[in-house]
């Protein structure tokens, strides 16, 4: 397949998961209102971050695709970043939401409604859920998209969230302790509140120009080794991350006298080799004397 019918295909899944998202989060509510279960209402609550997360993976596909421009040079890959802390904020808010709703319901009690409708309802929605959990997880291997695959798996994450609060329910309801259900809805509010945390943090480090993982760091010193020939040394070599972007630079030492076009023509080698090495990678080499070169514990690769 092109990969730009690819890029079609992604995009249109990733707008659908939207809609998806936004069913299953309308269903959810449904069944909080019929029954009036903070347990319901928290796992609505947990499928808003669903919606979330399905509009940042959207942005972040079309928006990352868009080529550097005069403004932003570098490419706009970042902007999944941005996305993702907005997306983390969201959620700690969302997990505050609950818990507030859970303490009033324990000191004030409560009277659930139509509890078995409400149940019914949510049933429905988890089922989708996991359905298009399947689908999504199955199409992201097929496309070998990293980003349908991590959605899948955590659509599957918030199945299970849903099934422990239809048992915890109708636990609740069975047994007459309606304290359950504030109980259930305190420990989703927990779970959504360290997912809040797991995603704000990782993008904000990626956010600071995080480096590339040493199996990348190995894979780009090899790349060089491989193609320096007729350089003496390569040191310090730097890396940062922006979204699928990897930027590259490094010195590379060369004979003084040598001629420009000679080291012109092993920077080229090195780059084109290093770029379709490493996808989404952009390499910048800086070319020095050999009085430049560093001892070799400095981490320098020797030519
Ligand atoms: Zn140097
Ligand atoms: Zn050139």
């Amino acid at each position: 397949m092109f990969a730009n019918a690819l890029n079609d295909r992604i995009s249109r899944v990733a707008a659908a998961n939207i809609g998806v998202a936004l069913a299953v989060v309308s269903l959810k509510y449904v069944a909080y209102l019929v029954s009036g279960s903070v347990a319901l209402f928290s796992d609505a609550l947990e499928s808003i971050v669903n919606v979330m997360t399905a509009l940042t993976a959207y942005f972040a596909i079309r928006m990352s695709a868009k080529p550097p421009d005069s403004d932003h040079p570098f490419g706009h890959s970042k902007a999944e970043f941005l996305a993702a802390m907005f997306e983390g904020a969201m959620i700690a808010v969302a997990a505050v939401l609950i818990l507030i709703k859970a303490y009033s319901s324990l000191t004030e009690g409560e009277t659930l409604e139509q509890s078995f409708l409400g149940l019914g309802i949510n049933s429905v929605a988890t089922i989708i859920n996991a359905g298009w959990a399947w689908a999504l997880i199955k199409w992201g291997t097929d496309w070998r998209s990293p980003a349908l695959i991590a959605d899948g798996h955590h659509l599957f994450t918030d199945v299970i969230t849903s099934v422990g609060v239809i048992i915890g329910l109708s636990l609740a309801i069975l047994t007459g302790w309606s304290f359950l259900d504030p109980l259930i809805a305190a420990i989703v509010a927990v779970n959504i509140l360290g997912m809040g945390y797991r995603i704000a943090t990782d993008s904000m480090s990626r956010l600071m120009d995080q480096a590339a993982s040493p199996e990348i760091e190995a894979r780009i010193r090899g790349a060089i080794e491989a193609n320096g020939v007729g350089a003496v040394q390569a040191h310090d070599i730097r890396t940062r991350q922006a979204g699928r972007a990897l930027f590259i630079e490094f010195h590379l030492v060369v004979p003084g006298s040598m001629t420009v076009d000679e080291a012109h023509a092993i920077c080229d080698r090195l780059e084109d080799s290093i770029e379709k090495n490493i996808e989404g990678s952009e390499v910048v080499i800086h070319v020095e004397p050999e009085y430049k070169a560093k001892p070799e514990d400095s981490g320098a690769v020797p030519l």
